[in-house]
């Protein structure tokens, strides 16, 4: 017999109904999130940022229940384990914190994209949420865990110094883990990312730009294909019509 078994209230049962999360590393990780929380963030991505840290207006009982949010936010993160997320609509509490004061449940459901814990900071509670996977490419996946896992500020720092991580990953978001030339999917890393490679249509040694128009993501055996196969010249121009098809705007030059 289950616990939902045990409860006279089917789905009302009160020994789950109130918590913030279920499971923990290497079990699945289920995170209840508030729809209201959901922003979208500077790169398009669905995102929600959480201060899981104790503030007056939460009752011990609210507490504890960030405090196991927070641990298993943290695991998820240390394990690079996708987490899933329950969204939750209703009318804001008067306070207008969302994990402070009590609320009403209008609506809820389980999210199909798994959710991706960019940050959990066990000291001060912050925490990141990216809706889906990461996407790595044969650049990122030679950096050591432990910098994949740098906050948020140091890594817009990097960006803004080194050549073009930003459009890499612009590139891998816009394949969606799909190789944008055979439709195959990338294979999902050791760290729970998906793996596609990064590719310049037009050579920067030859004079192409360093732009999304002129990248495409490509499966490991395609991009060794349009480097070394004897149609790589045909292949460019098929890559540069389906990017041009996916990127707004691209027709212009830059
Ligand atoms: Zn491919
Ligand atoms: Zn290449």
């Amino acid at each position: 017999m289950t616990d939902w078994e045990r409860s006279p209230r089917g789905a009302g049962n009160p020994a789950y109904c109130y918590q913030w999360c279920f499971g923990a590393p290497p079990s699945p990780v289920v995170a209840c999130l508030w729809f209201d929380e959901v922003h979208e963030n500077s790169r398009g991505r669905a995102q929600v940022e959480v201060v899981l840290r104790h503030g007056s207006e939460l009752s011990s009982r609210q507490k504890s229940r960030a405090d196991r949010l927070l641990q298993a936010l943290v695991a998820a993160h240390n394990a690079s384990q996708p987490i899933r997320a329950i969204i939750s609509a209703g009318p804001l509490p008067p306070s207008g914190q969302s994990h402070g004061g009590k609320r009403s449940v209008t609506h809820r459901a389980l999210d199909s994209e798994p959710w991706t814990v960019h940050v959990a900071d066990p000291e001060t509670g912050r925490c990141v949420l990216l809706r889906g996977l990461d996407f790595v490419d044969q650049f990122s996946t030679s950096v050591p865990e432990s910098e994949l896992k740098v906050p948020v500020r140091r890594t817009v720092v990097t960006e803004t110094l080194v050549r073009d991580p930003r459009l890499r990953e612009q590139v891998l978001r816009r394949a969606g883990g799909i190789c944008e030339f055979c439709g195959a999917a990338g294979f999902v890393t050791a760290s729970g990312r998906v793996y596609l490679e990064t590719h310049h249509i037009e050579p920067l040694s030859e004079g192409g730009s360093d732009a999304e128009s002129n990248m495409i993501a490509l499966c490991p055996n395609d991009h060794r294909r349009a480097h070394h196969g004897l149609d790589r010249e045909e292949l460019a121009e098929t890559f540069k019509a389906r990017v041009t098809q996916r990127v707004p705007g691209s027709g212009d030059t830059q």
